[in-house]
Formats: C-alpha cells, sequence, structure tokens
C-alpha cells in the first residue's frame, strides 16, 4: 500500500484559512434564491470557507428529489461571484465531473457510494487529471479502508494533489441512532497509511438528524480531524433532501461557538514539557509490562513443557474461565474498562495456548 504520497496541505489551495476547514451549504440546491440567501448569510461567518451544493443527488431509492442538475452549476457560479467563497458539488460520473471543471466549480467531491466503485472513481480520475481541483473523496458506504486508500491512490495518480478525505459514517445493519455509523477505528487507518492527507468529517450524514450534530463534531475535533462538513439550509424542515439533519446559518454559527476545536500541538514550551515528562512515564510503565509479559511467557513456557511430560492438554477451559472472572474482577477493584480487560486476556490466553501446543507438537 502506498504510503509515502505526497498530498497539500489545506493551506496550499486556501492560503488565508486559519483552521479548521469548515464546508457549509445545503444538501441539494432547490432554487436560485435559496441557493443565494444561503450562501450570503454563511459568508457573513469568516469561519466558513467553502460552500458546498448538492447539484446531482444520489439517492438510495427512485422517485425522490435527484438535484436540480447542471443548472445548479450556475446558481454555484453566481455564489462564487457574490460571496467570493470556493465553491464546490458532488460528482458521481466523467459528465458531472467535466461540467463541474468547465463551470469552474473549485472542489469536487466524490460520494459514498461512488467511492465504493472503482471504476466510478477511475472515470472521475481521468476527468480532472492535469487540472488543480481540489478533489475530496468520501468514505466508501462499508468500512473497508483498502477500498478508500484506493479511490484517493486513483485521484492521486492523475496528477492531483489537493486531496481530502471526508469521513461521512457507513451504512449500518439494523437500527442505530445514527444514520451512517461512525468508525473512528478506519479513520485512524486511513491516517496511519495516509499521514499527510488531510481527513475532516461530515457529521450531517453521520447524524441524520440535527440533535447529534454537536457530539459529532466535537468528536471529530477531538480525534485531531482537519475539519468539518456541515449542511445548512435557509429553511431546514421544508429542504427537498435531507430535512432533519440541515440547520440554519444562524444555527450553524451558535454549534460552530459551542465547539472547542483542538490543535495537534499547544505552541507552548511548559505544555510541551509537561507532556514529555508524562510521555516518559508511560515509556517506562510500557516497557515494565513487556518485561513482566516476557516473565509471564517463560512461565507459560514451563507450564507447556510439565502438560506435554503428563499428557495433559494446552487449553484448559476451566482453568481459563476462572482466570478471566478473576482479572475482570480485579480490573474493576482498579477501574479498568471491563471490555478492555477482557480483550487483553484474551489475547494473552490466545497466545499462551498458541505456545503451548508448539511446545507439544514440537519433536
Ligand atoms: C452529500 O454530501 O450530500 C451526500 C449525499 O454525500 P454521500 O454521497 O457521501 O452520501
Ligand atoms: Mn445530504
Amino acid at each position: 500500500m502506498s504510503t509515502n504520497i505526497e498530498i497539500n496541505p489545506i493551506k496550499e489551495w486556501l492560503p488565508h484559512i486559519n483552521n479548521p476547514l469548515l464546508i457549509s451549504g445545503p444538501c441539494s440546491l432547490e432554487t436560485e434564491q435559496q441557493t443565494l440567501e444561503t450562501a450570503k448569510l454563511l459568508a457573513k461567518d469568516p469561519r466558513v470557507f467553502v460552500f458546498r451544493g448538492g447539484v446531482w443527488k444520489p439517492r438510495t431509492r427512485p422517485g425522490s428529489f435527484e438535484g436540480v442538475g447542471s443548472i445548479g452549476l450556475k446558481w454555484l457560479q453566481m455564489v462564487k461571484k457574490e460571496t467570493g467563497l470556493p465553491v464546490g458539488t458532488e460528482v458521481a460520473n466523467a459528465q458531472h465531473t467535466e461540467e463541474a471543471l468547465n463551470a469552474g466549480l473549485d472542489v469536487v467531491w466524490i460520494g459514498a457510494r461512488s467511492t465504493a466503485s472503482p471504476f466510478v472513481v477511475q472515470e472521475i480520475a481521468d476527468v480532472v487529471k492535469g487540472t488543480n481541483v481540489v478533489v475530496m473523496v468520501k468514505n466508501p458506504v462499508n468500512p473497508d479502508v483498502q477500498l478508500w486508500v484506493g479511490a484517493i491512490e486513483r485521484i492521486y495518480q492523475a496528477g492531483i494533489k489537493n486531496i481530502v478525505a471526508i469521513h461521512r459514517g457507513f451504512t449500518p445493519f439494523g437500527d442505530t441512532v445514527y444514520r451512517n455509523y461512525p468508525n473512528w477505528k478506519t479513520v485512524i487507518e486511513l491516517r496511519r497509511v495516509m499521514p499527510n492527507l488531510p481527513i475532516i468529517c461530515d457529521p450531517s450524514h453521520i447524524a441524520g438528524k440535527r440533535e447529534l450534530l454537536y457530539e459529532i463534531s466535537q468528536k471529530a475535533f477531538d480525534m485531531g480531524m482537519e475539519g468539518l462538513m456541515l449542511e445548512s439550509h435557509i429553511d431546514p424542515s421544508c429542504a427537498l433532501s435531507d430535512a432533519a439533519q440541515q440547520v440554519t446559518p444562524a444555527d450553524l454559527a451558535k454549534l460552530l461557538d459551542k465547539l472547542v476545536i483542538r490543535h495537534q500541538t499547544a505552541n507552548n514550551p511548559e505544555f510541551e514539557t509537561r507532556l514529555d515528562m508524562l510521555r516518559s512515564r508511560i515509556d517506562a510503565i510500557d516497557s515494565e509490562l513487556l518485561e513482566m509479559l516476557s516473565s509471564r511467557v517463560e512461565i507459560v513456557k514451563e507450564i507447556g513443557r510439565y502438560k506435554k511430560e503428563n499428557n495433559v492438554t494446552a487449553l484448559q477451559i476451566s482453568r481459563w474461565s476462572q482466570l478471566m472472572d478473576n482479572r475482570v474482577n480485579i480490573g474493576k477493584t482498579l477501574d479498568l474498562n471491563e471490555t478492555f480487560v477482557k480483550i487483553l486476556f484474551q489475547l494473552i490466553h490466545e497466545d499462551s495456548v498458541r505456545m503451548q501446543t508448539e511446545i507439544m507438537d514440537s519433536e
């Protein structure tokens, strides 16, 4: 998997940004008036850096509002002219992408259903090749990091360096409080394999309802994500798509006021010194933990040899369940999370059984 890809920081294509990248605008552009009124209100807030508006809408079932189509690009051009905000929309095939580029859009994003299809992503990549458009890649509908990375690689291989990944949540199986459940593990893994890639969060499509936007947005900042895409509409309850999750520009401002923005560093020597001190204590404890695990391994092996001499099985269920109960109880008295203790001892035990069976099968 490629890791060293050189993606531009957001500041490269948005020089006046002062962190984080906030993108807002309607789920769908509906009328010229709705587009411009929403955009003008958003543009008054210096925290909004990009205006979004869906023109071609990927709807799960036919018969819902599928967007106004190409006419919406003209409204986006008007927004750009009148507010100065860069503008973007979702593209789902080569034709959308050509039209969006011809209309001078600054940003195009690939929606979750499209990211899941390498043919579609390649088709879009072939059109953006040689341009300096910003391409945002939403996660695929299923939590498959390889598919997400693959889509980003296709865009990168087309020569695009202004790329942003968007965590918009994953299709749930059964009922959840979220419309698309967030999976931070997938985001952490994407960050690990592509450390330079800016990643933002789309709380609107994760939440599906306004009430959850604050919680998800704050979590995104706590996780170190570089920005948010939040849907807004002058009259959310009358929106033709995603009415329950959109907010008015005024409510967006209130939401932003409440959020605590976190940074990778505090730019404060006192903070750095104290953090270094605490981290060196963690390092010392981790090394003690590993030494203790190594002493445990020695005893596990000795037991393995002893069991072998006496023809006794490596796995002994009653001992295992007693051990687990005992460790979970000790963990509780030490205020450790029960699931964590269980998973930890499952791993330790699994490896002990593996070592003992290896001893038994040798010679
Ligand atoms: C959207 O941003 O409005 C949207 C539909 O996103 P996605 O395609 O990722 O669901
Ligand atoms: Mn939407």
